[in-house]
């Protein structure tokens, strides 16, 4: 039997591991919340974001039929600061959960329909 002691990287915002180094994807990752974004070329402030949202009382306490607390956040309240890029959104998100462990949800169901339309309007941007 043969066995190998192989070294794993983690990434530093979110669960991903690799046998590879994992720079290239904690620069992008929509854990990192000073990543950098390929979708809208940086426009986005994810930590300004966050603090707004939380000054103008945007983080609603939606308790469930259970009782149980639970803070959300108008999906359009974020769109509409992150430019409707779907990265940035989803790393708003992230950023919140972080900050309200546990007690916040927010469920982002038109992500993969953004991305693609994103990335099409890219596309088409590249072809001129
Ligand atoms: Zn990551
Ligand atoms: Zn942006
Ligand atoms: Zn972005």
């Amino acid at each position: 039997m043969i066995t190998k002691i192989k070294k794993v990287y983690y990434c530093e915002y979110c669960k991903k591991h690799s046998l590879r180094p994992l720079r290239k994807h904690e620069k992008y990752c929509t854990g990192n919340p000073n990543r950098e974004c390929q979708l809208c070329n940086n426009c986005c402030d994810i930590n300004k974001i966050v603090a707004e949202l939380i000054k103008e009382n945007l983080i609603i306490n939606e308790s469930d039929s259970y009782g149980v607390e639970q803070l959300t956040c108008d999906i359009n309240e974020i769109k509409n600061r992150t430019g409707d890029c779907p990265n940035c959104t989803l790393a708003v998100i992230r950023q919140l959960q972080k900050l309200y462990t546990g007690r916040f949800y927010l469920k982002y169901f038109e992500y993969v329909e953004d991305y693609k339309k994103r990335r099409s309007i890219i596309d088409v941007m590249k072809s001129f």
